[in-house]
């Protein structure tokens, strides 16, 4: 509340604000910044970067005002002055008037230790489960937005009373929905379950493959997101394909063109989940089950949909791999973590200090029955391993 000391009026603090304003203004319009050595661009890059997350925090203390004075049309204003979505605007009104009671939150966006993404992330959670605020501000400072977005979901997943309640609504809320816009362009967007999130996508991986495969093989380099849409649509071909036995194409006389061989199977969905939970001894606000790379999921659709082909259960004792429930041949991010770990980072061939592309590989192989578990796991980099794969070739003989 330093801008709000008793005794100073508004003119001193107004002209603070104007002379940062005009110091601003002065600095963008300057000329040596194109000639700046590549240092100092860095240097000054560092410190409009510093400035920026000062003024969101600022900006986030006067949102909370302009709320009050605005009241039910303070998105809409606030839209309005800012030029920017409804939708934006809101976050902004709504993470302002989350931070007023979130202390810790105002002090590390003041500290510049926050962007405002990772702000209105924490400052969501935060306001479900308090007792995460530490937690999360420890893993804004060192992961991508990403890690925090999962990790910010989980909280608020853990402080809900009712997950089951949580999971039900989210369901019944399930929606594809789809349009055209003004471009003109077609558009789509698919809301639900984090478990029928994972479902789709590991369905989705095969197609994916065999799209990227195509498109490399001719040269073709897709972004991720325009392999996505590839990937969904060649589903949807197939499928239809697949029931009516014919093909897009087919020639005049009537004669199918063969089938394409079928995608290889779906792509392993780790489910990691409290083992505490798992025979319910779970504390309150513990976190239960997840699943990796999509979020949090109730204990009961887990036991449900535990017997998925294609999804394996790692079940944690505290920070420890308890149990694997199924194994495929791809190693799991958690086990993958723990490894990682134990190895410090580096290949595990004695004297060889490699740390770039390690791979996990099975001690006893995979085609040996070599399980895929922590205890046969072995991280090396790609050169061990693949005179590692060479010499299993000789000494098992018939691996292939
Ligand atoms: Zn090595």
């Amino acid at each position: 509340m330093v801008f709000m000391a008793v005794g100073v009026g508004d003119t001193e603090v107004l002209e603070l604000g104007k002379a940062l304003r005009a110091g601003a203004a002065e600095l963008a319009g300057n000329r040596q910044v194109a000639s700046l050595s590549a240092q100092g661009a860095e240097r000054l890059f560092d410190l409009v970067l510093a400035t920026e997350r000062s003024m969101t925090a600022l900006k986030l203390q006067l949102a909370a005002r302009f709320a009050e004075n605005h009241g039910a049309k303070a998105a809409d204003d606030l839209a309005r002055k800012t030029g920017t979505s409804k939708a934006k605007a809101k976050r902004t009104v709504d993470t302002a008037k989350k931070l007023k009671d979130q202390p810790e939150i105002e002090d590390a966006l003041r500290n510049g230790e926050l962007s405002q993404d990772q702000a209105e992330l924490i400052a969501d959670a935060a306001d479900v489960n308090p007792s995460a605020t530490g937690s999360l501000l420890h893993k804004a400072k060192d992961h991508p937005i990403d890690d925090l977005r999962h990790e910010c979901s989980r909280a608020k997943a853990a402080a809900d009373g009712d997950e089951e309640a949580t999971h039900a609504r989210v369901h019944r809320n399930r929606r594809f929905t789809a349009g055209s816009n003004t471009d003109p362009a077609f558009w789509g967007s698919l809301y639900g379950t984090t478990a029928d999130g994972a479902d789709l996508m590991a369905h989705l991986q095969p197609f994916r493959e065999r799209i990227f495969n195509q498109n490399r093989k001719a040269g073709i380099h897709l972004t991720s997101e325009q392999l996505d849409f590839d990937a969904l649509m060649e589903m949807a071909r197939v499928a239809y394909q697949n029931l009516t036995g014919t093909r897009a194409g087919d020639d005049e006389d009537g004669d199918a063109i063969p089938m394409p061989p079928p995608p290889k199977a779906p792509k392993n969905v780790y489910v990691v989940v409290n083992f505490d939970a798992m025979v319910d001894r779970a504390q309150p606000g513990e976190e239960t089950a997840y699943i990796a790379g999509f979020g949090p999921v109730p204990i009961s659709v887990v036991r449900e949909v535990m017997d998925n082909a294609f999804l394996v259960g790692v079940v944690m004792q505290g920070t420890e791999v308890a149990k694997i429930k199924r194994f495929g041949r791809r190693f799991g991010p958690e086990i993958r973590d723990a490894l990682m770990v134990k190895q410090r980072f580096r290949c595990s061939t004695p004297g060889c200090t490699n740390w770039l592309r390690i791979e996990i590989d099975h001690k006893q192989p995979y085609r040996r029955d070599g399980p895929t578990s922590y205890t046969n796991g072995d991280g090396k980099c790609d050169t061990c391993h693949d005179e590692k794969t060479a010499r299993d070739r000789l000494f098992w003989d018939d691996t292939g």
